[in-house]
């Protein structure tokens, strides 16, 4: 054992370093295989709308059918698709795999946008985007069906071609809305600057409402500054009535959250929100689905 712990820490350091890199790409080659294999599909959480309970709107949240670890949550996996930009095709399918939804919520009479995550590193040349636009357009799917949720952090390098970008999904009717807000590098001037028509405050600015007068300010402070500058807002990870309560009475009313309801398969989503049932028969996604 003396003789092991002669050995210098760089060498363990490399061996972690070694380890870790080669997880890593096994890890971009197995998500690479699982979307070939399907294996990937969207959960759909909803927004809110508290005054009468109706559904403002959905996310779409990947989620992984892994063939042997389960059913894994974006935390397993997207922060390495970012890094070894798998991010890309990821994106590109959980797109498809809205589009391929979208008819059965519209038959089902649900109205409201459905809200896609976008990371930077998809975000930012022209010919991806044009990309997400021929999908939307093979699918016969309008882009005014869609919302686009950009974290705050990523809007900081390279300002103007952004801002270009940014400009062009929104011209073609695409909404853009800012995630997570109030956690990354915020500046109310990116407000301004971009074509932001939706905040969404980040849950840690809720953990704590309404006991905590401190959270209850800033979390009061952030709606405020939304609603002067004529912004949506949809506060995240609202948990108990009490949360509920406080929000009313700020009159901040799209909720999204698990007092409300957790992410959940289409299927059960039509079921809960929608007023038609889902149309019988065999459809494309079931079977691509495999759920
Ligand atoms: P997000 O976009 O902020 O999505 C909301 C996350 O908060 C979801 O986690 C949701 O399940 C969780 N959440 C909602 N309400 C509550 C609540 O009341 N309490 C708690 N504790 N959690 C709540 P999820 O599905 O695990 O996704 C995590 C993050 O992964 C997302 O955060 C988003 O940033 C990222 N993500 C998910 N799908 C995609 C994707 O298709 N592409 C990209 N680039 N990122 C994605
Ligand atoms: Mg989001
Ligand atoms: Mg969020
Ligand atoms: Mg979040």
């Amino acid at each position: 054992a003396a003789k092991d712990s002669g050995r210098g820490t760089s060498e363990f350091f490399n061996d972690e370093l070694r380890e870790q890199a080669s997880t890593h790409l096994h890890m971009h080659q197995a998500i690479l295989q699982g979307i070939r294999n399907n294996d990937f599909l969207v959960h759909y959480q909803p927004v809110i709308n508290s005054k009468d309970g109706s559904l403002h709107s959905i996310e779409a949240l990947a989620r992984w059918k892994h063939p042997t670890r389960g059913l894994l949550l974006p935390k397993d996996f997207i922060a390495i698709a970012e890094k070894s930009g798998a991010i890309r095709e990821l994106g590109n399918f959980v797109l498809n795999c809205v589009c391929m939804d979208i008819p059965a919520l519209q038959a089902a009479g649900m109205k409201g946008r459905v809200a896609i995550n976008f990371s930077s590193h998809q975000f930012y040349d022209k010919v991806a985007m044009d990309h997400w636009f021929q999908i939307m357009q093979q699918h016969q799917v309008d882009p005014t069906c869609f919302t686009f949720e950009i974290t705050e952090s990523m809007l900081l390098p390279d300002r103007e071609r952004q801002r270009d970008l940014l400009l062009e999904v929104n011209d073609r009717g695409v909404t853009l809305a800012i995630d997570d807000f109030g956690t990354g590098y915020s500046s109310a001037s990116y407000l301004k600057h971009f074509p932001i028509s939706l905040l969404k405050i980040d849950r840690t600015f809720v953990t704590g409402v309404p006991d905590d007068p401190h959270q209850n300010a800033l979390l009061s402070a952030l709606i405020h500054m939304a609603r002067a500058l004529n912004i949506d807002v949809v506060i995240e990870g609202v948990e108990t009535v009490s949360q509920v309560n406080f929000l009313n009475m700020q009159t901040a009313n799209l909720i999204q959250g698990f007092y409300f309801a957790k992410p959940m398969p289409l299927e059960q989503l039509i079921e809960r929100y929608g007023n038609q049932p889902l149309p019988k028969g065999p459809r494309a996604q079931n079977e691509r689905r495999k759920n």
